[in-house]
């Protein structure tokens, strides 16, 4: 099948820490095809064949009207046939079946009110449960596959179509093969088969739920505004002020501190999990603007094709699935801060969008024509090196140079060693009052292990690893059992190791010679009191003649 190059898998985005699957912003969920198949059977065996044929199809209908509208919000300026061939990808994706369309048996010319396609089913998984459950059978049995195709082919051709299976490979032919028409077109014969849609008026009842839906994330949109608002307001506080002693960071602060109550754009750099939103937030508060919203909006969240009309917001009816209008993120921070995050993940057309908005003070919502004012400070951040992808033509210049008027650059955690503790100190008691437990300190082991830890996540690593240790704990006093494993490697032995006799040496041999010494020659040991694996310990061993013989444990 040949797949249209807007249909990826990256179009289904994963949000596994909160444990959903989104496509748009319908949320999805991964079954397995056997569980389906056992659902299947079982309404076939209490409803009998023509009623559970009738509930599956409007199921695969709801399942098609839906995915068609989401299409439809993403790829508003497509024709109704690139939308036929959408949803036929979409099937694919989602692991139903591959269409493939017979050419010389389709007309799709809405224009002229022509509309006839003939195509196969390969790999029908319904097909495949059905023969596993049943064997063979006497009619097609393709029903979600009909729904499917029958709900999004009426929502992509905003009419009424009817989608028949005519052959099955649960019927012992080789490929499974269907028509599809509008519905007034049908030979009567098959036409009898849209009776399985009239368990009540489906379209009518979807859309009306689109309706809600959209008004829904619309107030609940606005209240999430108000919500991290407040928040932003109560976490700020620690960030800035409190929770930090070493020089790299003060240094950070001090230059936040300054440039927070003058209006001007801030580039916050800084690897991933080191604070940046946070820091962007602290900004905030001690702006002019902190009684205004502070909204953040994650770039690199955003697929390509939504980028633009989830910054900038349409207008009811802009494309074909705007059922009500969305607001810009510059017209919800009116006022205040509008944070841009992992901003170079913007496409270069949002990224002219952008500057513009900043130019002019203003913006335009996709499919209006007025320009609405907005008034908002913007602070970026980024993990990529912006000046390198300005080089290679990947990020505007112009844009760059706007928003890096003060930039600021966040340095890692594993540079901050003084406020790793700190920081564990401050989740600890975070994630104890939070759970309810009364753990009160890390042991010694525990803290070793924290502060030899090179924490690629950052801060945000840290404060994941405190909130599973909390959990974890058991008495008042988070344990090195209680760290993620790849943590609790070099202080695992539990030897009184001396860290600080063996530091004291400069020198790497002298500093080996002393670790076996103090570990009567056990090579574990000495490798956990050197923190590093046995096996590099046996190769500088090797590599500075120290016992080359391989060790026998
Ligand atoms: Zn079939």
């Amino acid at each position: 099948m040949r797949i249209p190059g807007e249909i990826s898998p990256k179009m289904i985005l994963f949000d596994q820490e909160h444990g959903k699957v989104f496509f748009r912003h319908y949320r999805m969920v991964l079954l397995s095809a056997c569980a389906f198949g056992a659902l299947r059977r079982e309404l076939i065996e209490t409803l009998g064949c023509k009623q559970a044929r009738g509930v599956l199809k409007r199921f695969g209908y709801a399942a098609g009207f839906v995915d068609a509208n989401a299409l439809i919000q993403m790829f508003g300026d497509a024709s109704q046939r690139q939308h036929l061939d959408y949803g036929s990808c979409l099937q694919a994706l989602e692991g139903m079946t591959s269409v493939d369309v017979i050419h010389e048996k389709t007309v799709v010319d809405f224009l002229a009110g022509r509309f006839h396609m003939e195509a196969y089913w390969d790999n029908s998984f319904e097909a495949e449960q059905h023969l596993s459950t049943f064997g063979r059978s006497d009619e097609p049995v393709c029903w979600t596959l009909m729904g499917y195709a029958t709900g999004h082919s009426s929502a992509a051709t905003r009419q009424r179509t009817l989608v028949v299976e005519t052959e099955c490979r649960a019927m012992g032919s080789r490929r499974c093969r269907f028509v599809a028409d509008f519905d007034n077109n049908f030979p009567e014969d098959l036409a009898v088969q849209r009776r399985d849609y009239q368990a009540f008026n489906i379209p009518a009842a979807f859309q009306e739920l689109e309706r809600t839906i959209e008004q829904q994330q619309e107030s609940l949109k606005k209240s999430e505004t108000s919500i991290a608002h407040l928040k932003s307001k109560q976490e700020s506080g620690p960030t800035l002020a409190g929770l930090t002693q070493s020089d790299a960071m003060r240094r950070v602060v001090e230059i936040a501190e300054r440039v927070a109550p003058v209006d001007a754009t801030v580039l916050i750099s800084g690897e991933k999990g080191s604070g940046k939103e946070l820091l962007a937030r602290g900004i905030h508060e001690r702006s002019k603007r902190s009684e205004k919203p502070f909204v953040a909006v994650h770039c690199s969240a955003l697929p390509e094709s939504l980028q633009e009309a989830e910054l900038f917001g349409y207008a009811k009816g802009s494309f074909a699935g705007a059922t009500s209008e969305h607001e810009s993120p510059f017209e919800s921070a009116n006022g205040g801060t509008l944070f841009l995050d992992e901003i170079g993940d913007l496409s270069l057309a949002a990224q002219t969008k952008v500057l513009r908005a900043l130019e002019e003070g203003e913006i335009k919502r996709l499919g209006e024509n007025r320009a609405r004012k907005v008034y908002v400070r913007v602070l970026a951040a980024t993990d990529q090196d912006l000046e390198a992808m300005v080089a290679g033509r990947q990020f505007q210049k112009d844009l760059y140079l706007r928003l890096n008027v003060v930039s600021i650059n966040l340095p890692p955690l594993r540079e901050r060693d003084n406020d790793i503790l700190l920081l564990s100190d401050h989740f600890l008691r975070k994630f104890a009052s939070k759970f309810s437990k009364d753990v009160k300190r890390l042991s010694t082991e525990a803290k070793r292990a924290l502060a030899e830890h090179n924490w690629p996540g950052n801060v945000r690593e840290l404060e994941n690893v405190m909130e599973r240790a909390v959990i974890l704990a058991e008495g008042n006093e988070i344990e090195l059992r209680d760290l993620p494993e790849g943590m609790r490697g070099r202080s695992q032995s539990g030897l009184e190791s001396s860290p600080t006799e063996l530091s004291a040496i400069a020198n790497e041999q002298d500093r080996i010679v002393k670790a076996l010494e103090l570990s009567n020659g056990n090579r574990e040991d000495a490798a956990a009191m050197l923190g590093m694996g046995r096996t590099t310990l046996w190769r500088k061993m090797q590599k500075y003649g120290l016992d080359p013989k391989p060790s026998l444990d």
